[in-house]
């Protein structure tokens, strides 16, 4: 009996996720010779490809447009030799290294070092009604969506930068917008949180949350909300056209969890003040790992210490094999927590 070929590709450094973490990982990782390949997963660009205006990344003095940020960071990590690749990675076996990943096409990956910066993606409420409606009303994303509710009035529900920021952009095309949020002040930045109460377009509920989206059965789509009032749990009626659900996020974990530590929320578990995980060899950058400042240029950074500790390694690994052969048993002592 032949013995079946393993069709899998060796890496140095394979990186999944494709937003600032996974893009920044890229390009330190290809300047420090690793040859790393980016599995780009259902989002290229990640969230700030569903983002207008950003005008706090570093080094811009105009606002510029989230999509096109994120086409100049792509295009950046091919430039210096990093391979992207369109793929969904379904599996991955972190028990041993090198580490296996699997792919929707198929594809195998043996990676000797592995960098997640699969961010994260836009949470819903969890209503029954509220899928029942996506696509007829119910909408994540202003930016995608806000264009069809040009003179309608539509609700935001957060208050969040992303539900300011949302309620903001919608005051573009919609007639009125109101922002219904289940406390009486924001978490949202000062600045933002100014720009919306001076904006005439837009109201504010306090206190409310949303405990159905009402819409006509003949799939007409969203009328209205019912909202029940977070301080004495009275319910009360209002009409709107659309709902953009601005909640937060959740981690894009799920196919490493079991293998790695999470906390809270699902968030992937870092040693403090690192990119490391529990195993050696495994870095987590960006949103999946870090539920405190959610940012592309703080995504960015985590992206460069990720490749810089991958590096480091590696050439350390590569650096005892050259003076003193080593198993891969020995090699994931290197650097253990
Ligand atoms: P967030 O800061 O976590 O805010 C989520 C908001 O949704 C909170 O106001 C929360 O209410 C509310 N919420 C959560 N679950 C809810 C539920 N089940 N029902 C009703 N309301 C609920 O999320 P985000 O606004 O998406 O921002 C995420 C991160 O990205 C933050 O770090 C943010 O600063 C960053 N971000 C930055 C920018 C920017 O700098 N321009 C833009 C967008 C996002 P409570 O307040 O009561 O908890």
């Amino acid at each position: 009996m032949g013995v079946v070929a393993d069709a899998a590709t060796n890496v140095r450094c394979l990186i999944v996720g494709a937003g600032p973490a996974g893009y920044t990982a890229a390009v330190y990782a290809a300047r420090a010779m690793l040859h790393p390949v980016v599995i780009r997963g259902l989002t290229p660009g990640g969230q700030l490809t569903i983002t207008a205006d950003v005008e706090n990344y570093p080094g811009f003095a105009e606002v510029i447009q989230g999509p096109w940020l994120m086409d100049q960071m792509a295009a950046q990590a091919a430039h210096v030799g990093a391979r992207l690749i369109d793929d969904i990675v379904v599996a991955a076996d972190l028990s041993r290294r090198p580490f296996r990943l699997t792919c929707d096409s198929g594809a195998q990956w043996l990676a000797e070092t592995l960098i997640i910066a699969t961010g994260a993606q836009a949470k819903w409420l969890g209503l029954e009604s509220e899928r029942r409606f996506q696509g007829l009303g119910v909408s994540a994303c202003a930016t995608c969506d806000g264009f069809f509710y040009r003179g309608k009035d539509v609700v935001v529900v957060g208050g969040g930068n992303t539900a300011v920021e949302e309620a903001l952009f919608l005051t573009r095309f919609a007639a009125s917008v109101t922002v219904v949020h289940r406390r009486d002040e924001f978490r949202a930045e000062r600045i933002l949180q100014d720009r919306l109460f001076a904006h005439p377009k837009i109201t504010v509920m306090w206190n409310q949350a949303v405990d159905e989206i009402l819409g006509a059965a003949d799939g007409a789509g969203v009328t209205g909300l019912r909202l029940r009032d977070t301080r004495d749990g009275s319910y009360r009626e209002i009409a709107c056209d659309g709902v953009f659900i601005a909640i937060g996020h959740a981690p894009a974990s799920e196919v490493f969890a079991g293998q790695l530590e999470t906390r809270a929320g699902g968030y992937l578990a870092v040693r403090p003040g690192t990119v490391s995980t529990a195993i050696n060899g495994v870095f987590a950058a960006g949103d999946v790992a870090d539920d405190v400042y959610r940012q592309a240029v703080t995504a960015a950074g985590m992206g460069c210490m990720a490749a810089l500790e991958a590096a480091r390694l590696l050439a350390e690994e590569d650096h005892l094999r050259a003076h003193h052969p080593i198993t891969h048993a020995e090699a994931a002592q290197i650097g253990a927590w």
